[in-house]
């Protein structure tokens, strides 16, 4: 049986909307509320992003596709959100990141043959018109080489439209957005009323009433739902669970001025940003803190010599202090992001869960709820919209 859903927030024209959380997802969202002529006030625990924000430590990270030959629902969002994200940062200032392409190499060379199968089935499959070459092709060890500006030692998939991104930048040029303000408080419950919702912080101070609130803060959001007495038996943010992890800088000289594209496969490897390339991400499934730690730079770093085909790079950052950025990933088991309303919670909705792809789906989130809030009509396929729903629907 398939519920009935209404996708409309209670009201086509909120006046007071609340976002809590001030990353990615909580501030795109808020831009794309206040470029709708909307005030947007947004809680966040930590800071705003330049004054102890959560991201100013993340020096770049990468915006990249992934791929499969069935098209699965995880391939066609991060189609969608790719898109969507590459349209709304060309308003952006150029420094605050840039189109740089990516590379992703197979994490053993036997199944580099994998790759070249998937574009053939993806060039065969009339759903998928237009996507090859334009959005992956690919490329063998010479090309690859050629587009990276070093000698990687295989080929794979080239993804041209893959982006890099200084977090810290995109945050404060969000926040700063005329009729976005960041306030620093922790939100510990919503609380419905008659007709609002009421946000409560710390020693039970209470706000002013919303008529739309936003949940957007990555496992917090799980938190505040629960802790509110909303966690609905059916909602998906129930198995969602953290995994913190870690980047670690590299001086770009050491890597003979590091790669001109994103280089992934077992991790990544970025272009260099102020003489440093950002190589990630550990996925720490243990940890209790998220924290920078010296195993987890030696893994960053033989990663780095891995993907960029340099067996010397340990031995050259041998003593050398590296900076890193430490922090948690909102994940679902299905890898899926939640985007929507909470069924049955009138002006209340959900953008989390977006695992290690921020980038890819804080765009596309922040449209589709924007969208619900002003009562227009869902964009996204319908399968794919239901996908990513709070309430698992049967
Ligand atoms: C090591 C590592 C490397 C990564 N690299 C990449 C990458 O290269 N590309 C990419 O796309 N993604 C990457 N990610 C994933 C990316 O960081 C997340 O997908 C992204 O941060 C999710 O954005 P968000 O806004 O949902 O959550 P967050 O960025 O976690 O922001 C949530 C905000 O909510 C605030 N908050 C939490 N609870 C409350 C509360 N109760 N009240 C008020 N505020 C609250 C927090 O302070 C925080 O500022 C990486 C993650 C890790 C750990």
């Amino acid at each position: 049986m398939v519920a009935k859903f209404t996708y409309c927030s209670k009201t086509t024209h909120p006046s007071r909307i609340a976002v809590v959380g001030a990353g990615f997802a909580g501030l795109t969202l808020a831009r794309v509320l206040a470029l709708e002529g909307l005030q947007v006030e947004v809680f966040d625990s930590v800071g705003a992003p330049g004054q102890r924000g959560v991201h100013d430590a993340h020096l770049t990270a990468g915006m990249m596709p992934t791929v499969s030959s069935d098209l699965n629902f995880s391939t066609q969002l991060s189609r969608l959100g790719c898109q969507a994200s590459e349209a709304f940062w060309q308003d952006l200032p150029s420094e605050i990141g840039w189109r740089c392409g990516a590379i992703q190499l197979p994490r053993q060379t036997s199944r580099q043959a994998d790759f070249k199968q998937v574009v053939a089935r993806l060039s065969a499959l009339p759903q998928a018109k237009g996507w090859v070459p334009h959005w992956v092709r690919s490329v063998d060890a010479d090309e690859a080489s050629e587009i990276a500006g070093m000698a990687l030692s295989q080929g794979g998939l080239y993804f041209p439209c893959a982006w890099s991104v200084r977090p810290r930048a995109l945050l404060q040029a969000l926040a700063h957005t005329d009729s976005v303000t960041v306030i620093n408080q922790k939100v510990m419950k919503v609380i419905a009323t008659k007709s609002d919702w009421l946000l409560e912080f710390e020693a039970s101070l209470m706000s002013d009433p919303y008529d739309v609130v936003v949940l957007a803060n990555g496992l917090g959001a799980k938190t505040v739902l629960s802790e509110s007495g909303l966690m609905a038996s059916q909602n998906r943010l129930r198995n969602m669970y953290g995994i913190a992890g870690e980047v670690t800088h590299l001086p770009a000289e050491k890597l003979g001025g590091g790669p001109q594209c994103m280089v992934a496969g077992e991790g990544y490897v970025l272009p260099a940003s102020d003489g440093l390339c950002t190589v990630g991400g550990t996925y720490a499934l243990t940890a209790l803190s998220a924290q920078c730690e010296p195993g987890g730079v030696q893994m960053n770093v033989n990663r780095a010599a891995e993907l960029l085909n340099q067996p010397d790079l340990p031995q050259k950052l041998s003593g050398m202090p590296l900076s890193g950025w430490a922090g948690w990933r909102a994940v679902l088991p299905n890898r899926m992001p939640v985007i929507g309303p909470v069924d049955g919670q009138k002006g209340l909705w959900l953008a989390t869960g977006f695992g290690s792809k921020g980038l890819t789906w804080s765009v596309l989130a922040a449209n589709q709820v924007a969208n619900g809030v002003l009562g227009r009509p869902n964009f996204m396929p319908e399968r794919l919209f239901m996908a990513v729903l709070p309430t698992l629907f049967k």
